[in-house]
């Protein structure tokens, strides 16, 4: 993960060493080479040039410690930067509602139907009474999908595989929800392979009708700009509280992680890095960064 990204990086923190102390050329020269590594990872123009100017400044501004090299300097300030730029701090999806409903969102393929498994999983363990529902009624195998793992991981799935109306399986599954005490509720949607209007209608409504306690967007990591792009349009229609990452395991350079908090002002509060159940985590700013700058 982001292996280009640290190796680029690290490659300008070197060219650092050996310099006394931070001057304005060599801090120009190495806050260039940053900006480059990081629109060559997929981040947003933008954002990679307000970075590394909040980088320079920073730099620039500070009083040169006789013990802090200007790399050991420029490797803190640009962790800092990175941190912030995904959100400081790592964020709880909410679980307050009387049932909690949690809408999943996203493309086909995005990783939403392994994600709602991952996240059933992870909330059973909090000794929570997990339901999942399977609502993409246009790919049938997402049902036996939802299925599978739900057997596999022990919680219940509300289906009806005859029904092709999602707002009427969905209301329906929080009757159930009630009937079997099931407090947790987690909506698997249905994604298509790009934006399209009835899609964003079909969640929309879902969403008004279900009034989840959170909705998730999910996003498959190696899109890179992409994903961000997909990201700001769904969050335009549905106010999404929080993002999901996926496919962190790949060979994913960097970008969307880097971009989405920045571009669509939402969190980033889980990422999975792995087709498996427990391949979930959640997301810590911080880490991440550590984790990019090696
Ligand atoms: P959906 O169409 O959004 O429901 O996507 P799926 O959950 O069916 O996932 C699409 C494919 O991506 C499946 O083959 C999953 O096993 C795979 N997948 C999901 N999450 C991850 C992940 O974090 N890493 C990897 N390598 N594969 C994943």
């Amino acid at each position: 993960m982001f292996d280009n990204l640290s190796v680029k990086l690290d490659k300008a923190f070197k060219n650092l060493k050996g310099q006394g102390r931070i001057t304005e050329i060599n801090v120009a020269t190495t806050v260039k080479e940053i900006r480059r590594a990081l629109i060559d990872a997929d981040v947003n123009f933008k954002v990679a040039k307000d970075l590394t100017d909040t980088i320079k400044e920073k730099a620039l501004g500070q009083d040169v410690l006789i013990a802090v090299s200007p790399g050991q300097l420029l490797t803190k300030i640009v962790s800092e930067e990175l941190t912030n730029l995904m959100g400081g701090k790592s964020e709880d999806i909410n679980l307050k509602g009387d049932p909690n409903v949690i809408l999943i969102s996203g493309l086909q393929g995005s990783g939403k139907t392994t994600f709602s498994g991952k996240l059933a999983r992870h909330l059973k363990a909090q000794n929570r009474n997990v339901l999942l529902v399977a609502c993409d009624i246009y790919r049938p195998a997402a049902i036996d999908q939802l299925k599978v793992l739900g057997e596999q991981i022990e919680v219940d799935v509300y289906a009806e595989p005859e029904n092709k109306d999602a707002l009427k399986i969905a209301k329906n599954a929080l009757k159930y929800a009630k009937e079997n005490n099931k407090k947790t509720i987690i909506v698997d949607t249905a994604g298509r392979l790009a934006v399209d209007e009835q899609m964003m209608n079909e969640i929309e409504r879902l969403k008004k009708e279900l009034n989840p306690a959170e909705t998730l967007f999910v996003v498959d990591s190696m899109t890179g700009q992409d994903a961000v792009n997909t990201a700001k349009t769904f969050n335009d229609r549905l106010n999404f509280d929080g993002v999901v990452l996926t496919k962190l395991d790949g060979d994913t350079r960097g970008g969307a992680a880097l971009t989405i908090r920045k571009v669509v002002d939402k969190p980033i509060k889980f990422i999975s890095a792995g087709e498996k159940m427990d391949a979930l985590d959640i997301f810590h700013p911080d880490r991440m960064a550590n984790r990019i700058l090696g």
